[in-house]
């Protein structure tokens, strides 16, 4: 393909994307927010052999309507409640697009310094824009960087939190197998399965993860945290890593991270364990500083993960995570081949984001960032943010005026999770309905009701996230639901 043939193509793809997005925001039009498309339905559009001869990049194009847009759920459609979002924009895209179109590879500083260098800026204006402490940014000992998702933050935090808790007790490289497997980690039991999975990862097993119970909100009980650390301490256990969620995956519960930093980290200097926030949903949040009262006690954490691709108007992937001590990342991580080495990396002269992750190659995902913040400035970012929540706020308000309604957890930022008082059975089925109508697409959770004993029911989770979404469409939503319930 030519610069002109890409200047002619680009157009026209750049053309389907804005024509998308105003089919969207007119109410989804003749959209469905869920694809419709059975398993195997895209597949077999697809021939089961690529071209022997290359086709006409225009042909391929027009192809796109016939092939990929019926497998396409709409994330960004105003009716999609379901999950947490995925938040997508225009500068966001703009930023995605630069990146592909540069073409670098950005593993080390010398494979492009403004890919390296974007990032820590990037990362320390996002940490300031949030509030994290000074520690945590490039200037002291701490920095950031730019994961795919939550569960590479929170594996490559476990990953250093061994490392570190293996190199206090100064084991030697031989004897360490012994050693993991008295390694355990805690998180509560509403954590997010990314936890448990870094642990199979790293070699800690699953078995050595202790999920600890939640109190009425379904946030971690940091008294039975306290006497798990203690007991395992006692057994000769040694508790390295502890998870804080800001935002749990099914009601969006806020772990008390001011107590548990207390009992893991038992001295400000340090000591005990790893404390790892995970704030993957609730960290866009941060922004505003009326939500900051979640992060008390961050100063004594070791590592904070927000993910900017669920809510904070950058498209998947940009996953933030920032370490107190990078050279903690560093030792576990880093490992040189003679072929990476180079003046600069040798001088020690600049930072090498291939030591801050598990892959070697790494995409220039600054670019998004840079381009998204200076669009919408931090005023920008914490409207968003504000209207979000107030539109759940309104939504919690209209469940809680409907007698056949309930909450099942406390509204927590945008996420209302509520169900029929009639039971599991009505409410599921009241889901499928609601989904059915194509206008509207909104996900479950099974959690314990404080309101029944600590039983666990069937919720309806309502995520109000997607850029598109306006309060005639979350009215529309309820119209859908209560005509349903009805
Ligand atoms: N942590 C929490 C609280 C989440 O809700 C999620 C996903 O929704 C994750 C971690 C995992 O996110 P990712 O897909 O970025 O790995």
């Amino acid at each position: 393909m030519t610069p002109d043939e890409f200047r002619r193509h680009g157009a026209e793809l750049i053309e389907f994307i804005a024509r998308y997005y105003e089919t969207l925001s007119a109410g989804g039009g003749e959209r469905r927010v869920l694809s419709e498309a059975e398993p195997g339905d895209v597949f077999n559009a697809v021939p089961p052999e690529a071209p022997e001869v290359g086709e006409d990049f225009a042909h391929v194009i027009s192809e796109i309507d016939r092939v990929v847009m019926p497998g396409i759920t709409h994330w960004q459609s105003p009716g999609f409640f379901g999950y947490f979002p995925a938040s997508a924009t225009f500068p966001a895209i703009l930023g995605e697009l630069l990146s592909a179109g540069l073409g670098v590879q950005g593993m080390l500083w010398q494979t492009s310094p403004a890919c390296t260098e974007l990032e820590t800026r990037m990362l320390d204006w996002m940490g300031r824009a949030i509030g994290l402490p000074e520690a945590f940014l490039s200037e002291g000992d701490g920095g950031g960087v730019i994961q795919g998702t939550a569960s590479e933050a929170a594996l490559v935090a476990m990953v250093a939190a061994r490392q570190r808790a293996l190199d206090d007790r100064g084991v030697e490289e031989t004897d360490r197998a012994a050693l993991n497997g008295r390694l355990v980690a805690y998180a509560s039991e509403q954590a997010h399965s990314s936890i448990v999975k870094a642990a199979m990862v790293c070699g800690i097993g699953r078995s050595n993860v202790r999920l600890v119970g939640t109190d009425g909100n379904l946030a971690m009980d940091a008294e039975r945290l306290r006497a798990q650390v203690e007991e395992d301490a006692r057994a000769g256990l040694i508790p390295f890593f502890v998870c804080a969620t800001l935002g749990t995956t099914s009601t969006g519960a806020i772990d008390p991270l001011a107590e548990i930093v207390r009992i893991v980290r038992p001295t400000p200097s340090g000591g005990g364990g790893w404390v790892h926030v995970d704030g993957a949903y609730a960290g866009a949040a941060l922004v505003c500083p009326e939500h900051r009262g979640m992060i008390e006690g961050v100063e004594l954490a070791d590592s904070f993960n927000f993910n900017p691709h669920k809510w904070l108007l950058v498209n998947f992937d940009c996953s933030c995570l920032w370490v107190r001590d990078r050279a903690a990342l560093v030792n576990a991580l880093s490992i040189t081949p003679e072929y990476l080495r180079n003046t600069q990396s040798d001088a020690k002269a600049v930072i090498d984001y291939r030591d801050w992750q598990v892959p070697l190659g790494r995409r220039f995902r600054a670019m998004k960032l840079w381009f998204v913040m200076r669009h919408y400035g931090l005023e920008g970012l914490r409207a968003h943010i504000r209207e979000h929540v107030r539109l759940a706020e309104l939504f919690e308000s209209w469940v809680r005026a409907d007698d056949r309604f309930e909450m099942v957890a406390p509204r927590s930022l945008s996420l209302v999770c509520f169900r029929l008082k009639a039971g599991d059975g009505a409410t599921r089925s009241l889901l499928e309905k609601v989904n059915a109508t194509g206008e509207v697409f909104v996900t479950h959770t099974v959690i314990p009701f404080a309101g029944g004993g600590g039983e666990p029911v069937y919720a309806i989770r309502f995520a109000v996230g997607a850029v598109t979404v306006t309060e005639a469409d979350v009215a529309r939503a309820w119209e859908i639901i209560t005509a349903h319930a009805t």
